[in-house]
Parts: structure tokens; sequence; C-alpha cells
């Protein structure tokens, strides 16, 4: 491992342009369940019921919502409320901080990369910090503080059946109309895909950290940074999901790797 993160960092010493490509596994760290890990949230709802897009649409058309739709939003909202950024997330923003990184292109919602100091994220399966309004189609952000009390209310109202309490929740737009959380749901397109494809193929180098690769057209990122040139490490804490792309991978917790790695940089005054 120790040579590993020598060999992680000297690539990196090197790289004009680094960009990292995130995954749930990076925010395990920080108590949130990856999905597709044993215990992890699809062992427990079944994606299709709890996930798809028709939830939105049939809660708005006054449609029934599974039980398990408000078990999962009241299980989301207990560990993103108690989520925050671990030593994974920080030694990104610390990479940022020292010039070292340009951009994170991430499959999560949750919004640590930002809380952890990286300013150019690319969210490409949303955000839960945000809301898209379904009338004009703009965007409502949200605190912490906002979020949280909002997102109660809405378990309430769900297990309650009171609609009204619903919509009253979801007007938050300045044009007065509903809201759904911005996040991809299954069957939906993925958000600002141009633009993670543009920092895939503008990186010489291109960290994949804590993902299956299970998830597309996300998962097709690695390709386009490697077919572009650039060399490609993987961290992940139980194997090798992309081995035909990857110039280096380590096996191991993106919260304790990648502050070596910064370390490494640190002492060599990158
Ligand atoms: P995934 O659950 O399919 O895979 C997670 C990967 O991370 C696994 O390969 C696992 O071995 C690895 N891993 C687990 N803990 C790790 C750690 N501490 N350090 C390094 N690696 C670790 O996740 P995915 O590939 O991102 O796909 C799941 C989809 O579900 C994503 O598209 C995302 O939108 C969504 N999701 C988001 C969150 C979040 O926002 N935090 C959480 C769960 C799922």
């Amino acid at each position: 491992m120790h040579d590993l993160v020598e060999e992680a960092a000297s690539m990196i010493r090197g790289a004009k342009n680094l960009v990292a490509f995130t995954g749930a596994g990076v925010s395990e760290e920080s108590g949130i369940p990856t999905f597709r890990d044993p215990g992890g949230l699809w062992d427990r709802f079944d994606p299709y019921e709890v996930g798809g897009g028709d939830v939105f649409s049939s809660l708005y058309r006054g449609g029934a919502i599974p039980a398990s739709a408000t078990g999962f939003v009241s299980e989301m909202l207990t560990v993103l409320e108690k989520a925050h950024p671990n030593p994974g997330h920080t030694a990104l923003g610390e990479l940022e901080r020292m010039g070292i990184l340009r951009s994170v292109i991430t499959q999560n919602i949750d919004n640590l990369h930002r809380e952890a100091g990286n300013s150019l994220v690319i969210e490409v399966h949303g955000n839960i910090y945000r809301l898209a309004c379904l009338a004009c189609g703009g965007r409502v952000y949200l605190s912490r503080e906002e979020l949280f009390p909002l997102g109660w209310k809405l378990v309430e109202c769900l297990r309650s059946g009171d609609m009204q309490g619903i919509i009253s929740i979801a007007s938050r737009c300045l044009c007065g109309g509903i809201c759904r959380i911005d996040v991809v749901a299954f069957g939906e397109p993925v958000q600002d895909m141009p633009r993670a494809v543009a920092e895939a193929k503008s990186a010489d180098v291109f960290l994949i950290l804590g993902t299956s690769g299970a998830v597309y057209p996300a998962a097709y990122l690695p390709e386009y940074a490697k077919r572009a040139g650039a060399k490609l490490i993987e961290i992940n804490a139980t194997g090798c999901y992309f081995p035909e792309l990857v110039d280096l991978g380590i096996v191991g917790k993106t919260g304790e790797v990648l502050p070596r790695i910064v370390e490494r940089l640190r002492e060599r005054g990158s």
C-alpha cells in the first residue's frame, strides 16, 4: 500500500488537469450507506418502487405512494442529516486549495463535496439540497437548516396522506409553482452530462473513487478520460471495478488513502 500511495502521489504531482469522479463509496465513511454493498439500501428497498420518476408524478396526480417510499425518504433524511464531509472529501477539498484538483464529477447527491470546499462540482445525479420547479424549470437552493425541517414535515404528510400539506411544502418557487427534489430518479435523464464528458476528456490524470461503475451513462466517464489520453487511478474499498482501464488501482477506503496521498504531495512541496 505504501508504494501504491507513493506511485499515485507521483502521478498526481505531474498532472496539469486532475479530475475526480466519485460514487457512493466516498460518502460511506460519512455514514451514508452505499446502494449496492451488502446491507446497502437496495438490499432493503426495491429501487423501482421507491426511486422511480413516477413516484413524483404519481404523488402530484394524487396517486398512492408506496409505504416503502415513505420509509426510504425517512431513512435517507436520517442519514443525510447526520452526514458531514469525511477525510476523503476533505482531502479532495485540500487538493483543490493546493491548486492541484480541477473538478469533481460526482454521482452523489449529498452535497458533501461542496461542503468540503470543492467549487467545480458536476452532480450528474442531482443534489438533495436543490429543488426543481415543475412549472417554470427554475431551481431553488435550500440550506441544511431549511431542508431537514421541510423533509420531516413531508414525511409526516406522506404518512397521513395529507396532499394539501404536501403541495404547500412543495410550493417553493417564486413563480408559485410546485417543486420536486432535483435528484435524478430511475429512468430519468442524468444532469450536466455534456459538461461531465468535457471535464473527463480534459483530464490528464483521472481519479475513480468509490464507485462500482454499475450506473450508466455516468460509468462511461472513465472510458472518455482514457480514450482522451488520461492516466487513471482507482481507489475502492472492495476491489477494482475498471480493470481494463486503470493504470493504478488501490484497494482501500478513500477516507484513508486520499489523506495519505495529500500528505505525500505536501511533503514534496507540490
Ligand atoms: P455503489 O453503491 O454501486 O458502489 C459503491 C462502491 O464504493 C462499491 O464498489 C464499494 O466497494 C465502494 N466503497 C464502499 N465504501 C468505500 C469507501 N469507504 N472507500 C472507497 N470505496 C468504497 O455506488 P455508485 O457506483 O456511486 O452507484 C450508486 C448510485 O446511487 C449513484 O449513482 C448515486 O447516485 C446513488 N447514491 C448516492 C449516495 C450519496 O449521495 N452519498 C449514496 C448511495 C447511492
